[in-house]
């Protein structure tokens, strides 16, 4: 584990070794909430690097395939076993390369254990399909089957939860990973991936190399001996991924970007719908692909809920978040900051009226971060630029609404599909609500930000490509379909021509 004083030069896992990048050049973890912070220096990896750990994962996939899934599990168990020992550990080291605020990253690191505990479970429950065949003395099932080497490309904002729910279906399935996690939170895999190894995962199995996009993630795009690729990203970068698979139709696995709505409607508890737009938008400094970055609110209670809010939001606490004091961390870097920035000057361009916040904080506590106020435009059109694009930082679009069909209109109007919430104590109205909404999460009577590792995550349009992560629709994804006929009736017997007789 890193030190604040003496930062580390951290290497990539291949091949069951640490190893140093072959071009020798390392790319900086800094603490975003005071970036005269080094935590360490990890390897800016090239095609060199890469081409080895799949070369290593390729070799790997020979035995690890035949290993049976509940001893893999075994292993998975064991990884748990200590994540759940160092959790407070990892915990610290993630606020401080990424920022949020710490319960938020014990949270983050819980979400590794409970995928790891729930994939560990499925070692023993790949259950298949036994069916009876139509023709007499024939046995008839499909069972999963490994894939092969899988790619996995993740982002800084849940920089161990979404390695772990990528890597530990992946493993249980009996693939073989080749993981590059986002530059700027590269030590929060490092741990994830030491854990594994103590676990005794065998070497090539799991093989993780640090770096850029470009020049680490794109090898591992084209690179033929790949066989399925998971990303976690922007939009941006998954259309790039997307069209990187599809000469040789890789199979592709994308998680994009989102613009989530909160619908508050007139007869909401507003106490709870304030508090749930608060956590949905502000939480994790609203970097979260599921977070509320507009709130939909009825006519009836728009001036009370917007008074309300704007309250709250301007009295989150903004700092370290490592300080127990601080409610909202630092934006994760400059570009972030920088791009949080730009959607506020749109905002006010588009005449989007300012409630609370819409600047950068940058004195005293602040000075050596990239933090930004919690910050609140009211009265807003849904077509503006702020609710329609995801600006991924503590920005949230308040639009009043008239009628129940608007709200779902204006939920449904953006290109992206992730995330929905609906307060109403009314419950038709949450039943049509879970019904018409065109997202692949919806809530009642909670915000937008709160998946559970045992169910389907993802988001439809411009979020997602219809596969899901988490749950027991993960391992469709990490599996191969095999259909297995076993005729033991010592005669040919021909399906839809014999039996029609
Ligand atoms: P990003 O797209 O910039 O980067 C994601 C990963 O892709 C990083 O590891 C990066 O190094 C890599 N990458 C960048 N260019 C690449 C290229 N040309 N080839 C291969 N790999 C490349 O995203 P980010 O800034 O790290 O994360 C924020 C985005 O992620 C937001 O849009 C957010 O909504 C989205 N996100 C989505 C989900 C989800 O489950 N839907 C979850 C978390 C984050």
């Amino acid at each position: 584990m890193a030190t604040a004083s003496a930062p580390t030069v951290f290497k990539n896992y291949i091949d069951g070794a640490w190893t140093a990048a072959r071009g020798g050049k390392a790319i900086e973890d800094r603490n975003p909430a005071n970036r005269d912070e080094l935590i360490g220096m990890f390897p800016a990896s090239t095609a060199d690097d890469i081409r080895d750990a799949i070369a290593s994962a390729q070799a790997a996939f020979k035995k690890w395939r035949l290993v049976p899934a509940p001893k893999r599990a075994e292993i998975m168990f064991r990884a748990a076993e200590i994540l759940l020992e160092r959790k407070e550990d990892y915990a610290r080291d993630m606020t401080r390369e990424m920022g949020k605020v710490l319960p938020e990253t014990r949270g983050d690191v819980q979400e590794a254990i409970d995928m790891t505990y729930l994939m560990a479970g499925e070692g023993r429950r790949q259950f298949g399909h036994v069916a009876p065949s139509e023709l007499p003395s024939k046995f008839a099932m499909a069972v999963r089957a490994p894939v092969g080497v899988a790619g996995m490309i993740t982002p800084w904002n849940f920089p161990m939860a979404i390695p772990a729910w990528k890597v530990m279906p992946a493993l249980v399935c009996g693939n073989t990973i080749v993981l590059k996690p986002a530059e700027d939170t590269p030590l929060s895999t490092y741990n994830l991936v030491q854990a594994l190894e103590e676990a005794g995962v065998p070497a090539g199995v799991l093989n993780v190399v640090f770096g850029d996009g470009p020049q680490a993630g794109a090898p591992i795009l084209d690179d033929p001996a790949v066989d399925l690729i998971s990303f976690t990203g922007s939009t941006e970068v998954g259309r790039i991924v997307s069209q990187a698979c599809a000469p040789s139709f890789k199979r592709c696995h994308l998680e994009m970007g989102g613009k989530n709505i909160i619908v508050v409607m007139d007869d909401a508890n507003l106490d709870l719908a304030v508090d749930g737009a608060i956590w949905g938008g502000f939480g994790t400094t609203g970097q979260r692909c599921t977070a509320a970055s507009r709130v939909a609110v009825h006519k009836k209670v728009y001036h009370e809920f917007v008074e309300r809010f704007a309250a709250q939001a301007k009295k989150l606490k903004v700092g370290d978040g490592l300080d127990p004091a601080n409610e909202m961390g630092p934006c994760v870097n400059e570009q972030q900051l920088n791009t949080v920035m730009k959607y506020v000057a749109i905002g006010k361009e588009e005449g989007a009226k300012l409630a609370t916040g819409g600047h950068r904080l940058e004195t005293g506590s602040h000075a050596r971060g990239w933090f930004h106020e919690p910050t609140v435009f009211v009265d807003c059109d849904p077509k503006m630029r702020i609710c329609q694009e995801e600006i991924f930082g503590p920005v949230v679009a308040i639009i009043p609404f008239g009628s129940f069909n608007e709200a779902i209109d204006i939920a449904n109007g953006v290109t992206y599909g992730l995330s929905a919430s609906i307060y109403t104590r009314d419950v038709n109205n949450a039943f049509r609500a879970q019904r018409d909404l065109e997202t692949g999460i919806v809530y009642v009577n909670a915000p937008t930000i709160g998946a559970e590792t045992h169910l389907p995550f993802g988001g439809t349009k411009n979020t997602g490509n219809g596969h899901r992560e988490a749950g027991l629709a993960a391992l469709d994804f990490y599996s191969e379909w095999k259909t297995v006929y076993v005729d033991y009736s010592d005669r040919l017997q021909r399906a839809q021509i014999d039996n029609a007789e």
